[in-house]
């Protein structure tokens, strides 16, 4: 078993650090002070070709894969994971049309999300429930070579951002038949609603989806009719969780490095904190938390680079780095003293990040129910 990084990995890694700290650090404050996306920190994005990660060269991406992606994630997310999370949810909304997608719609919608002229998210969530999709309440009506949709999305990613979206949409006449659609921003029936106030990732655009009897052609269906879960499903399982992995130890590492800067500085008792042993302590705990999530993450990464099924690793992966990444955010702050209430210093901003790492792609619930059937099965 080979656990080193190849050379162009390495290589990747530190272009990734270095975009990040260029091009992301300087726009981190104004992000949080708006909550809003930066046009520049897109532009950015799409220049460094980031988001062409996944997306197979045939149809103008890189075809890097998923180790590389999450190592892009992890060092942007260590600047900003407000920026990973919109990068992250970006190949969720592709991975269904890459995955699933016919001919006809790859070549129509690929290149374009390559080059990031066009930007992505996927819509499954609604107000009746994220953990339970099945209660699902966004129907659609076949009607001729059309069908008409109908519903609301909420907690979505890059809504008012995307301009191609990817719904899970439920049969009006079949409660259990699900289909996925390709939606894109100027149809008349979508709207893009209510923009969410987040207390961390603030970022990253969040908000609610609307569609009014939204006819769309039969073009727009994506895979089978009735088979739009598993399609839904599939790329959550393991685009969406891994993309969340990859946000988490982006916060652990930010949280190590900050606590290892202010634990140096810090001076009492004539000698720095870092020289404490509960100090020291901490910083070992996080250290711990770290490799452990990093072997777990890129392990699974390397299965699903190899065709594997990954889903249930990255179940563990996600649990294990979004439940670390909370526990990094509270040791930092913890390890700053009053200096860690403060705004100015960044853990604050790791600790409020740290809390939205979790409901998306599934709980830490939801992970221990995947990661129990696994288990039992
Ligand atoms: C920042 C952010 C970005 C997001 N982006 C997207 C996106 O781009 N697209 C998208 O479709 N969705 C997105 N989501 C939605 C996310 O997937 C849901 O929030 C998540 O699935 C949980 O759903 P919910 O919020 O409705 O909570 P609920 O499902 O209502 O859960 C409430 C509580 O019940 C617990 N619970 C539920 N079921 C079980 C169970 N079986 N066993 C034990 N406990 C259980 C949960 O763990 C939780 O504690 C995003 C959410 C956030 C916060």
């Amino acid at each position: 078993m080979d656990f080193t990084f190849t050379e162009e990995q390495e290589m990747f890694r530190k272009a990734a650090r270095e975009f990040a700290e260029v091009q992301l650090f300087p726009r981190v404050a104004e992000m949080e002070a708006t909550g809003k996306v930066c046009d520049a920190v897109v532009r950015a994005l799409a220049e460094a070709e980031m988001m062409a990660l996944t997306i197979p060269e045939e149809y103008g991406g890189l075809g890097l894969g998923y180790t590389a992606r999450m190592i892009a994630l992890e060092e942007i997310g260590r600047i900003s994971v407000a920026t990973a999370m919109m990068l992250q949810v970006f190949a969720l909304g592709i991975e269904s049309i890459v995955k699933f997608g016919n001919e006809k719609q790859k070549r129509k919608y690929l290149p374009g999300l390559a080059k990031g002229e066009r930007l992505a998210t996927t819509a499954v969530t609604e107000p009746a429930g994220g953990s339970d999709p099945a209660s699902a309440r966004t129907t659609y009506r076949k009607d001729g070579e059309h069908y008409i949709i109908n519903g609301r999305k909420c907690f979505i990613t890059n809504s008012h951002i995307a301009d191609t979206i990817t719904i899970l949409a439920k049969d009006d006449t079949d409660p259990k038949a699900f289909s996925t659609f390709i939606i894109e921003k100027d149809m008349p029936g979508f709207k893009a609603t209510h923009e969410e106030n987040k207390v961390g990732m603030r970022g990253c655009n969040t908000g609610e989806l609307s569609f009014e009897d939204l006819r769309v052609s039969s073009d727009q269906l994506l895979g089978e009719e009735g088979k739009g879960m598993r399609i839904a499903m599939s790329a959550i399982g393991d685009v969406g969780r891994g993309g969340m992995v990859g946000c988490a130890l982006g916060v652990q590492t930010a949280c190590l490095e900050a606590s290892v800067k202010f634990a140096n500085e810090r001076i009492l008792y004539g000698k720095p904190i870092s020289q404490l042993p509960t100090i020291q302590s901490k910083l070992a705990e996080m250290k711990v938390d770290l490799e452990a999530g990093r072997l777990l993450a890129y392990r699974a990464a390397s299965l699903q680079d190899k065709g594997q099924r990954s889903g249930n690793e990255f179940a563990v992966a996600k649990y294990f780095t979004t439940e670390a990444a909370q526990r990094a955010a509270k040791m930092a702050v913890d390890i700053h003293g009053g200096y860690g209430c403060m705004v100015e210093y960044p853990v604050t901003r790791y600790l409020r990040d740290s809390f939205v790492l979790g409901p998306s792609a599934g709980t830490s619930d939801i992970m221990k129910v995947v990661i129990a059937r696994w288990v039992l099965s």
